[in-house]
């Protein structure tokens, strides 16, 4: 199980989750969840795969229906500052792929989620 974040992986955090709403600023389809970005925590009471060596990232994609999906974004922890910066765009855009699948559902398929 995966320890909380130590001083300098908050402050790596915060910067990586900076990129990362920045690069999704045009997509108010996809919000970041800031309250659920300090963890291991986080996935667990989501019930999703906790990485040891990753920080998660939580974003949150809304149906026309009511129905909201939480996305979820690893970035290894052994990877650079500037390897992080390189490597958004293909995080975001894959992000984004995601979340047109939900949307792309119909929504008798998230109702029975
Ligand atoms: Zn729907």
């Amino acid at each position: 199980m995966a320890a909380p974040d130590k001083q300098e992986d908050k402050a790596r955090r915060q910067q990586i989750n900076a990129l990362l709403v920045e690069a999704l600023s045009d997509d108010a389809s996809l919000r970041p969840l800031p309250s659920f970005s300090q963890g291991a925590t986080a996935s667990l009471s989501l019930g999703l795969p906790t990485v040891p060596d990753a920080q998660q990232f939580f974003f949150v994609v809304s149906c026309t229906c009511g129905t909201n999906a939480v996305l979820n974004l690893e970035v290894a922890k052994n990877k650079s500052m500037l390897e992080v910066k390189t490597a958004i765009p293909g995080l975001v855009d894959h992000l984004r792929g995601r979340a047109r699948q939900f949307k792309a559902m119909p929504c008798s398929m998230h109702k029975t989620r």
